[in-house]
């Protein structure tokens, strides 16, 4: 099975200074200086990159200009703006991003489907995702201002979004035949009940679409993801053809997904666990969570403002600060053994952060996590190049290092293995 990471703009500053915590390059610079994932890693820890027009909206035109030529930040190529080298095998699917117009009544005009055909074609993607709605069961609405409310789509609303997906994927592939474009279509599929489902991929097949991509997965349970590809299976019957999945990877139920003929998926979860979900930060190759240890920067207003009614000074919140780092450095290379004492240091300027400090809620994870030593048993190039920086919860350098690590270890040990 194929995995593809969808691209949210994921770079990062290649000889960051963690002692000094310092960019290498000047901010204006970023860009033409910072790496991605599949540059840090002698093998990419994906087969592609899913790049959602809507994210790179600002930075696309879509409008073409007169000579019919899109551009991404003055890149007339998808691949090289990600700055993927020429004989990479890496792929590049494209889609609208329907995420970003799910509580519109129709997709914005942006998303017009000779418009979106044209910028994937103008671009060399290798894929190109027809333009599709979403259907959740709840939408929100902007009401009087910024008052935000829940309606829950009506069954007719429900199936006008799965015959708009369906017109837009006919029109999409009467075009790309017409124009005889390069890249491979793949035919969106919405529904909202498994017989759905199967019905529009039936119908996309009898168009001609020979791969297909499932949405509007995310908010559902695996037994319902599998109930609907059964499904869908039923209906693809003998036939040869491809099923992406978007938006989800399912790790428990990735080998049921390879016998239900699923030939591609995408996610960004792995990548982003890293600096949202507290205590599930930094995963092993044997599939254990480890909690990253937070030390904040001592200018977060947020810590500045409570260490200030806690009775502290600026230039005590950054002594803690420096102790915190120290003696981190010092337990990682074994010049102290004090785990209580690192633990107290290290939660003692945490507590800074927190808006009500709940006890032992943090003092457990570090311990485990002190205790286990992960960073060491990981052989991947980024923990073998920066240690137990990768550990510590701090700044997008740090954090976005700690993702890509769990990607690669998702994609070595857990696709790789399940699939
Ligand atoms: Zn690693």
């Amino acid at each position: 099975m194929r995995y593809f990471l969808p691209d949210w703009e994921d770079r990062l500053d290649p000889n960051y200074n963690f002692e000094n915590d310092e960019f290498s390059r000047d901010k204006s610079i970023a860009y033409d200086t910072d790496i991605y994932a599949h540059q840090i890693f002698k093998k990419p820890p994906y087969d592609g990159i899913l790049v959602s027009l809507a994210i790179f909206k600002n930075k696309i035109n879509l409008n073409s200009d007169i000579n019919g030529q899109r551009q991404v930040r003055t890149y007339g190529s998808i691949k090289e703006y990600l700055k993927i080298h020429p004989k990479s095998k890496l792929e590049v699917m494209g889609d609208c991003g329907a995420f970003s117009y799910i509580n519109e009544e129709i997709p914005p005009d942006d998303y017009h489907t000779e418009k979106v055909a044209e910028t994937y074609q103008s671009l060399r993607f290798d894929y190109g995702v027809s333009v599709d709605h979403m259907i959740p069961d709840i939408i929100v609405k902007k009401v009087d201002g910024n008052k935000k409310i829940k309606i829950p789509l009506t069954d007719q609303q429900k199936e006008q979004r799965r015959q708009l997906s369906i017109s837009n994927a006919k029109d999409f592939i009467k075009y790309h035949r017409k124009k005889n474009l390069n890249f491979i279509p793949i035919g969106a599929v919405q529904g909202y009940s498994p017989e759905t489902y199967a019905d529009s991929t039936a119908r996309l097949i009898e168009m001609g679409y020979s791969y297909i991509g499932i949405g509007t997965l995310v908010p559902k349970s695996d037994d319902e993801i599998v109930e609907i590809l059964k499904r869908v299976k039923k209906v693809i019957a003998k036939k040869n053809i491809k099923i992406h999945l978007f938006g989800i990877l399912r790790p428990q139920i990735i080998k049921e997904f390879k016998s239900l003929g699923v030939s591609s998926l995408d996610s960004a979860s792995f990548l982003r666990k890293a600096w949202l979900r507290a205590g599930r930060n930094y995963i092993t190759k044997n599939g254990d969570w480890y909690a990253a240890i937070r030390v904040p920067y001592s200018d977060n207003p947020v810590l500045i403002k409570n260490a200030l009614k806690e009775g502290y000074s600026i230039d005590k919140v950054i002594e803690m600060e420096t102790k915190a780092l120290k003696v981190l450095r010092d337990y990682a290379d074994r010049k102290t053994k004090n785990i209580e004492e690192v633990l107290n240091t290290i939660l003692e300027y945490d507590k800074l952060l927190l808006r009500e400090y709940d006890g032992n809620h943090h003092y457990d994870k570090y311990r485990k996590t002190l205790m286990d030593r992960p960073w060491e048993k990981c052989n991947c190039e980024i923990c073998r190049k920066i240690g137990v920086e990768v550990i510590i919860f701090r700044g997008s350098n740090r954090n976005k290092r700690r993702g890509f690590h769990n990607i690669k270890i998702f994609y070595d040990f857990i696709l790789k293995n399940k699939s």
